[in-house]
């Protein structure tokens, strides 16, 4: 009799920890309710990269992401930060991510081997409560996630970094508790003394056009959008091919990688400084100058130049850097060189056909043709029919897109399935 109740009792833990296993791990077990941030550089090329520690950083004190939905679902992203129990492995927090060194690589520069180049890269997660391992992971030839380099955080041991808070962050538009809110904070960057009235307004300006398209307009209440104003010496950004250099807030330059258009930061340090004790899942970084320019990363940042076209390439860039989106549009470019041989690209709006069932197909009516032939004459901002329309994520052929137009190929509205992909992310933060 009392074997038969020791082999139950048995069997019921091994049935408890595998249940435990598959659901999302209990925030308040596991987490303090606080921001732990992990300062690393990425170093590489082509062939092989490395990432190096270092340093931990109290961030905020409190965590504004879900406390229910720890693990991300959303298989996305050349990268991703897995944390582990270190004494059960159990996983407890998962983020998949791009990063500009992926970027790089892509471009002439980074395709040399000989090229080695060192990025900044911040991730953020819940303060843990007990010793974790941290593993930073990315994808094999199959897109399988493979860990290249796992730290230990000890809460015990490794004592995070307080950072001094400087400036205060102003509320643009706050619905709510952030840990159900898409927290979303704005970085004035390129503003000088004297340009503050102008911030102000332009402030009020992009909090409007991030939630001013589609989708982000339909969740409007369910984001929280702050901003952090740094006055500079002088105005504006470093514009290398202007022969023009400036000390802004964030460091930012256009003709990143010799792409004149291409207007981002390889100061991350210096940025998630100036947004200690923000509570933010995303970062907008609003450039004072108004030539064309901008760029943006999945789960890293979005960059926009203050102009007249900001209105729709904001959510454009939104598009990529939260919804983890593919440029619709065909570029020839010979920085970019991705190819879609025998493999599905990761982004869920772009497709090689390879296996179309993973994408949209589902969304298609049935008799459209696949390939689908663009429709001619459509409104400005019109869709057209859900197909598979060659001319896609920069590539002419081999690569289809699901409408004829979209906000990620032409600033039309968002498509279908950008919107659909949209709404689930969204909801990963609310629910
Ligand atoms: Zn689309």
């Amino acid at each position: 009799m009392r074997k038969s109740i020791l082999i139950a009792a048995l069997l019921f833990a091994v049935l408890a920890q595998s249940l435990e296993a598959q659901k999302s791990p209990r925030f308040d077990k596991y987490f303090h309710n606080a921001t732990l941030r992990i300062d690393y550089i990425r170093s590489g090329c082509m062939k092989h990269d490395t990432c190096i520690l270092r340093r931990f950083v109290l961030q905020n004190d409190i965590w504004a992401g879900s406390t229910e939905q720890l693990l991300d679902p959303i298989d996305n992203g050349e990268f991703r930060l897995l944390v582990c129990d270190a004494a059960t492995g159990l996983e407890l927090y998962s983020r998949c991510y791009n990063t500009l060194f992926e970027e790089y690589r892509s471009t002439i520069a980074g395709r040399d081997k000989d090229s080695i180049a060192n990025f900044e890269e911040v991730m953020l997660m819940p303060l843990p409560q007990k010793t974790v391992e941290i593993h930073l992971q990315k994808r094999d030839s199959k897109n399988k996630f493979f860990t290249q380099a796992r730290f230990l955080f000890d809460p015990k041991r490794d004592k995070p970094e307080k950072l001094q808070r400087h400036i205060k962050a102003r509320e643009l538009m706050v619905n709510g508790d952030p840990h159900t809110k898409i927290d979303v904070v704005i970085v004035a960057e390129g503003y000088g003394k004297g340009d503050e009235k102008k911030m102000a307004q332009d402030f009020k300006k992009f909090a409007d056009y991030t939630v001013g398209q589609g989708p982000f307009k339909e969740r409007a209440n369910d984001f929280n959008i702050w901003g952090i104003g740094v006055l500079a010496d002088e105005s504006g950004v470093t514009d290398p091919n202007a022969n023009r250099y400036v000390k802004s807030a964030v460091g930012s330059t256009y003709n990143i990688f010799n792409m004149d258009r291409y207007l981002m930061t390889y100061e991350l340090f210096r940025l998630h400084d100036l947004l200690a004790g923000v509570p933010y899942d995303h970062i907008i970084i609003m450039a004072n100058c108004d030539t064309y320019g901008g760029g943006a990363i999945y789960n890293y940042y979005a960059f926009s130049a203050v102009q007249e076209m900001s209105m729709w390439i904001l959510p454009h860039e939104l598009g990529h850097s939260i919804g983890g989106l593919a440029d619709e549009y065909v570029e020839d470019d010979p920085n970019y060189n991705r190819r879609y041989e025998n493999i599905e690209p990761l982004e869920p709006n772009i497709t090689s056909l390879v296996d179309f069932e993973k994408k949209w197909k589902g969304m298609v009516n049935p008799g459209t043709p696949i390939p689908t032939k663009p429709v001619e004459g459509l409104g400005k901002r019109d869709n057209g029919p859900i197909g598979a329309y060659e001319g896609a994520g920069y590539l002419a052929k081999g690569c289809f897109r699901p409408c004829t137009q979209c906000m990620m190929r032409n600033y039309a509205d968002f498509c279908p399935v950008c919107t659909k992909r949209l709404h689930e992310i969204f909801d990963l933060y609310t629910r």
